[in-house]
């Protein structure tokens, strides 16, 4: 049934990629082979790129072959966006190289989760994993920064649809180059039930960017309600248009 769900998704893709001729290209990468709501998410976001490119007139492809994370094939994309994973070593180079010379990411929760990989660390704020809340739940969110293009319109809090929420350790806000701009209410703590996000974790930014790069990281991206939210859809929407440099920032 997912295999059949994925399917559908990318016969959606290479429809929206039959439009005429958009010059803009984005490019996914998933990785299979996951936790199953890791890659029930990517069957989403696959589906919500689609649309997300139709309506705003560029083009979207998606796969799964990490190889295709290298200098040549690169050049054609404004935007890289990983959907469930990271780059294998031989692949983290090229990434690297692609950020440094002006190319834009767009991460989502566990892409964020990759161990020995210094430059990286640095690119998303030197923080690493800390704990999450199990089961995945709806959480209330506080937008930290209402000028930024990325919440433009999305109110000072909502209730983000059920997922996996990570602590991060260090917070990233402590890194200068971080503009965090979604927080976890920690009004709300503890949240969750075996496992539990607490007042040892007072600061769960989950939404940020490093001005030092053209980069959004978002740690929504468990499960099959991700999409479920129009105000949440509208940010990660926004977060799209932003990064592809449509809206001022
Ligand atoms: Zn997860």
């Amino acid at each position: 049934m997912r295999g059949y769900a994925l399917a559908a998704a990318l016969w959606w893709i290479g429809h929206a990629a039959a439009q005429p001729a958009p010059q803009t290209r984005v490019l996914l990468f998933y990785s299979l082979n996951v936790e199953a709501d890791h890659m029930l998410f990517a069957t989403d976001a696959l589906r919500f790129f689609a649309e997300v490119s139709d309506k705003h007139n560029f083009r979207v492809e998606a796969t799964s072959n990490w190889s295709e994370l290298n200098d040549e094939n690169l050049k054609q994309y404004k935007l890289v966006v990983w959907l469930n994973g990271g780059p294998p070593g031989g692949q983290q180079q090229a990434f690297q190289r692609y950020m440094e010379n002006g190319g834009a990411w767009l991460g989502f929760h566990v892409s964020a989760f990759i161990s020995r990989w210094e430059w990286f660390k640095q690119f998303i704020g030197g923080a690493s994993f800390g704990v999450n809340n199990w089961p995945p739940l709806p959480a209330r969110l506080i937008v930290d920064d209402t000028e930024s293009a990325v919440t433009r319109g999305i109110p000072k809090t909502f209730v983000a649809p059920v997922n996996e929420w990570y602590s991060w350790r260090p917070s990233p806000r402590l890194d200068k180059n971080i503009q965090v701009l979604l927080t976890l209410d920690p009004s709300q703590y503890p949240l969750g039930i075996k496992g539990l996000i607490t007042d040892k974790d007072p600061d769960v930014p989950v939404v940020w960017t490093n001005t030092k790069f053209k980069m959004l990281y978002m740690n929504m991206g468990h499960g099959d309600k991700i999409f479920t939210s129009p105000m949440q859809n509208k940010l990660i929407e926004n977060g799209i248009l932003w990064l592809l440099g449509a809206s001022s920032p």
